[in-house]
């Protein structure tokens, strides 16, 4: 993918003079952030707050393809999956660290992409990049954010404080990312085939846009907080929906009822899913990588949000005994199960 012709070769920098290039022109914007690159360690001061870390790692050929995912693209998706699990303990993120691990064939303007991307989501989501680590790799490129941020003990949302009775709330739709996926794994068997065929993903703006550049949802942090809601537990939908309730509920010791006609879809993820001969709902219950928050609320909090069009309420919490139940479409009582994205599949 990455296809710009000049290469420099990174050694000609050396380690220090990568970092110091690919960090120069990130500034520092919070007075928690005591001190950021450049020392041994990190300094931050967040007072009397509770502090919130969250890490990931990505590898290549495991979590991202290079073949369709653009360099720009991978970094600012790496921030922002991370990102998302400080949003779903209702928090809000600060700082991260962000650290490589960088194969020989890879150029300097490879990694200035990739630090393109991290950029636009510090300066998006108000983030202080304040450190990491860099290496080479001999098995691909490896990328891993640490997230920090910071919330005040009684907004934190653990996933085991949901409720009998509360409701089931999910914001965004679900589905896209994985069905924005499919095609593109589509479009590069076909480029594999026939090089010469451009890849064909004309109008699938939308379900390729939430694969490649999902978005942390901090406006739902923001939103509930306007709204005077503190959910009774909360988790990022990143493995589908299915295995987070199933999460939540578990945690919890509670059963749910899950509605499958409120579950939201976009029509073009519903459209191409039938077009590729998958069920939609199959495709939001276990697709995963949608990065929406999946929360609950007490009833009494239900007038406060029912206006709001960005955020669906698809079932109620039950007791423990009931189990995890979907309500399918046509009545249909069926028992939900994980089989969400598994990174441990070979
Ligand atoms: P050390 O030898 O102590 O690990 P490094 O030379 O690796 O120190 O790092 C020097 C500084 O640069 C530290 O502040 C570190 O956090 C930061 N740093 C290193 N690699 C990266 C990176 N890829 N992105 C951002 N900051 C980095
Ligand atoms: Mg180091």
């Amino acid at each position: 993918m990455f296809e710009n012709k000049e290469r420099t070769d990174i050694a000609l920098l050396g380690e220090f003079g990568l970092i110091k290039h690919l960090t120069e022109n990130f500034k520092i914007r919070h007075e928690s952030s005591t001190k950021g690159i450049g020392d041994d360690a990190a300094v931050l001061n967040f007072g009397d707050k509770e502090v919130l870390i969250s890490t990931d790692l990505l590898l290549e050929g495991i979590h991202f393809d290079l073949a369709y995912v653009p360099l720009m693209h991978l970094g600012y998706k790496a921030v922002q999956v991370n990102l998302s699990d400080i949003y779903a303990m209702n928090g809000i993120a600060t700082q991260i660290t962000v650290s490589i691990g960088l194969s020989s064939k890879f150029p300097l303007e490879a990694v200035e992409e990739i630090y393109k991307g991290i950029e636009l989501a510090c300066n998006k989501f108000n983030i202080d990049l304040i450190g990491g680590d860099t290496s080479t790799s001999k098995q691909g490129l490896v990328i891993s954010v640490t997230s920090i941020g910071y919330a005040e003990k009684k907004d934190i949302c653990y996933r085991n404080g949901a409720g009998e009775g509360d409701l089931l709330c999910v914001s965004g739709d679900l589905g896209g990312a994985y069905v924005g996926l499919q095609i593109l794994e589509r479009e590069k068997l076909i480029y594999l085939e026939n090089p010469n065929i451009q890849p064909d993903l004309e109008g699938k703006d939308y379900i390729i846009e939430r694969q490649l550049k999902p978005e942390g949802r901090r406006d739902i942090v923001d939103l509930l907080a306007q709204m005077d809601i503190v959910p009774t537990s909360m988790i990022d939908v990143s493995d589908g929906l299915a295995s987070e309730i199933l999460h939540i509920c578990q945690q919890s010791e509670k059963g749910c009822t899950l509605y499958e006609e409120k579950i939201p879809i976009d029509p073009l993820t519903y459209e191409t899913a039938r077009e590729l001969g998958l069920d939609p709902t199959v495709c939001a219950l276990n697709g995963g990588e949608d990065y929406e928050l999946l929360f609950t609320i007490k009833q009494s909090d239900y007038p406060k949000l029912k206006h709001d069009v960005d955020i669906s309420i698809i079932g109620h919490i039950t007791d423990k005994n009931s189990g995890c139940k979907m309500i399918s479409k046509s009545d249909v009582v069926h028992e939900i199960q994980a089989q969400g994205w598994n990174a441990f599949k070979f």
